[in-house]
């Protein structure tokens, strides 16, 4: 139970004062039971006091109380103690795991669903937004619930809970859709699931012979590691290739216990990948994400992507401008290993998807000549080929000189910028829909 400026003894001496206070049967075996740590998630403000030993005032009681009336608590006893009481205020783990009256402040640019998630979805459960990829909500069970959840509309809502009929559905759609090579199941957190439904879900998804990968999005090993037992590692190993996506957003999270969970599957041959959500008094600083991508990489875990913050009802105090995240990156690109930076996205609200959002290297070019600038200030050039051949592909194979021979063209037409780049549509320009001006050209 390492965390960075705790004394080992006295984190071993704080967990026993609270696995007692929670239950005066229970021991540290118990507590790394993660079925025992669900059961005794932290759910009122009351336990929380009780537990952590932090006191509000009456005043703020009741502000905290009318938050999670809105947006419910859960946090488990394991991330509980990770909180250093002494300035909790400030603490990383305090914020992300206990409300703040400032969620019920509502700005303007908040959205219900930003992400367009709900309209995006041909059948419950199922948002299918990228040709050949779709993100299959499982579970609404989660062990915490983040502060920041970008699908904080769902959380603790009775409505959603996926049942054994809707996952059938979602993999009936999966099967008659020979496009999706990709399953993405997430949640909720799909290893809140017994052992025995996520083999199910696995062995169905790996019937379908369109399936090339499955992907898993969890935050238990930062919130519940104890999660990762040699059993639910066994069964992911029956089923590979699986990739998981895990959610370590402070380097306070990495402990001895997340390490452990990490190692497990890591040894299992599973590889790793972390989200990051860019948080406002949280990490939002250059010095703190390159510790946390440092010490990732040095567990085995890849960062992969780092969010903006969604424009989700309820986390405008959550959220730093896109130029806070831009200057992260740069403090990371050139700084530190190649494979350790992740690439910072905004998810487009209204549904776009993903946007890479980067610091800009391309200084100028010519038709010889490209001009950059590199992570210390140098401003260089590169000299374009000579003698380049384009090979102005037209999706036939037979008669290109490259060795890829594909058995079939590709399925789908191509899109976006794609579109204007490719030699077998005659599109030149994209426009809106909705624009005037082609309206009157529609009248003429
Ligand atoms: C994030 C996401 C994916 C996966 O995107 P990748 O960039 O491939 O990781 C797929 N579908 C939806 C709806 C998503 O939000």
């Amino acid at each position: 139970m390492n965390t960075f400026n705790e004394a080992p003894r006295i984190i071993v001496q704080k967990l026993n004062k609270i696995i007692k206070t929670i239950s005066t049967k229970s021991n540290l075996e118990n507590y790394k039971d993660w079925k025992w740590q669900v059961k005794h998630t932290i759910k009122d403000i009351e336990s929380f006091e009780n537990l952590s030993g932090i006191k509000f005032d009456d005043k703020e009681r009741i502000e905290l109380q009318k938050t999670v009336d809105k947006f419910p608590i859960s946090i488990t006893p394991y991330y509980l103690s990770l909180i250093q009481v002494n300035n909790y205020k400030n603490d990383p783990i305090f914020r992300q795991a206990f409300p703040d009256s400032k969620e019920l402040n509502i700005s303007k640019a908040d959205m219900l669903d930003p992400l367009a998630e709900d309209s995006d979805s041909p059948v419950k459960g199922i948002t299918h937004r990228y040709p050949d990829r779709v993100l299959f909500h499982i579970s609404n069970m989660c062990a915490m619930y983040c502060r920041h959840c970008t699908r904080k509309r769902k959380v603790g809502d009775i409505d959603y809970i996926p049942d054994k009929k809707d996952v059938l559905q979602g993999i009936e759609y999966i099967k008659n859709n020979p496009v999706i090579r990709d399953v993405l199941l997430s949640g909720g957190d799909p290893f809140m699931l017994s052992d025995d439904y996520i083999d199910w879900i696995l062995s169905e998804l790996k019937k379908i012979p369109h399936i090339e990968v499955i992907r898993i999005g969890t935050r238990t090993p930062v919130v519940l590691p104890f999660r990762i037992t040699d059993k639910l590692v066994s069964i992911l190993k029956k089923h590979q290739p699986i990739w998981i996506n895990t959610h370590f957003n402070h380097p306070r999270e990495i402990t001895s216990d997340s390490i452990e969970a990490i190692n497990k599957l890591a040894d299992a041959g599973i590889p790793i990948g972390n989200q990051s959500v860019l948080l406002a008094g949280i990490n939002d600083c250059t010095y703190i994400m390159k510790k946390l991508v440092r010490k990732l990489v040095q567990n085995r875990v890849r960062p992969y992507y780092l969010y903006q913050c969604d424009l989700t009802m309820g986390l405008s105090h959550f959220r730093t401008p896109v130029g806070k995240g831009i200057e992260i990156i740069e403090g990371l690109i050139g700084h530190t290993s190649g494979f350790s930076i992740p690439t910072y996205v905004i998810d487009a609200p209204g549904g776009g998807g993903k946007i890479p959002v980067m610091p800009n290297y391309l200084v100028s070019w010519s038709t010889n000549k490209v001009i950059l600038r590199n992570f210390e200030g140098i401003i260089t050039t590169y000299n374009e080929p000579e003698n380049y051949e384009d090979n102005n592909c037209e999706l036939d194979c037979n008669n290109c000189n490259l060795y890829l021979k594909m058995e079939a063209p590709e399925e789908s037409a191509p899109v976006g910028i794609k579109k204007l780049f490719c030699n077998v549509d005659n599109t030149i320009s994209l426009i809106p829909n909705d624009i005037e001006r082609m309206e009157r050209r529609k009248d003429e």
